[in-house]
């Protein structure tokens, strides 16, 4: 594989996890789930596969150097609606204790079945569906400490920090 990205979050499966079947999902009802089931204080990701009934995804363009800001890919995103596209969800959870390293709050992406629907989820409900979430007690965070683009780039941090919460919340 030799595509590039400027981040990514990736983890295999995780032996400890929740599966809930048969449930309705959107945004408010994934957090509730997780406050019954006190998971709030460490790393989820979860993975459903069903129809989303209402879908609204946004995708980032591919960027060009010399690359803009982070807020500025975010503001200029298109942003997709969609009706009853089945696919599967996946997503990633860490507390607000995290932000910095991670946007603190659910990440969750969606890619269709055939491929032609995907993106990253701004609201979505579903009918049923299988609900796994797994559990995670470590973070790895792997710095591209030898490519000079990485370590010579001078970084506008209180400027991301408002972009990502800007963009991710
Ligand atoms: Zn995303």
């Amino acid at each position: 594989m030799n595509t590039t990205t400027p981040f990514a979050s990736a983890h295999k499966a995780s032996t400890n996890n929740v599966k809930v079947n048969d449930t309705p999902l959107t945004f408010e009802l994934l957090e509730k789930l997780v406050n019954e089931q006190k998971l709030n204080n460490t790393f989820l990701s979860i993975k459903a596969h069903g129809t989303i009934k209402n879908l609204q995804v946004r995708v980032a363009p591919k960027q060009k150097k010399p690359y803009p800001d982070f807020g500025k890919v975010a503001a200029n995103q298109p942003v997709f609606n969609y009706e009853n596209v089945t696919g599967t969800l996946v997503g990633d959870f860490g507390n607000d204790l995290y932000t910095g390293v991670m946007a603190g709050g659910w990440h969750i992406h969606f890619i269709s079945d055939d491929r032609t629907v995907g993106g990253h989820v701004l609201s979505f409900d579903t009918d049923s569906v299988d609900l796994k979430i797994d559990i995670f007690d470590t973070l790895n965070l792997h710095l591209p400490t030898n490519n000079t683009d990485f370590t010579k780039h001078d970084v506008d941090f209180a400027g991301l920090h408002a972009a990502i919460s800007q963009a991710e919340k």
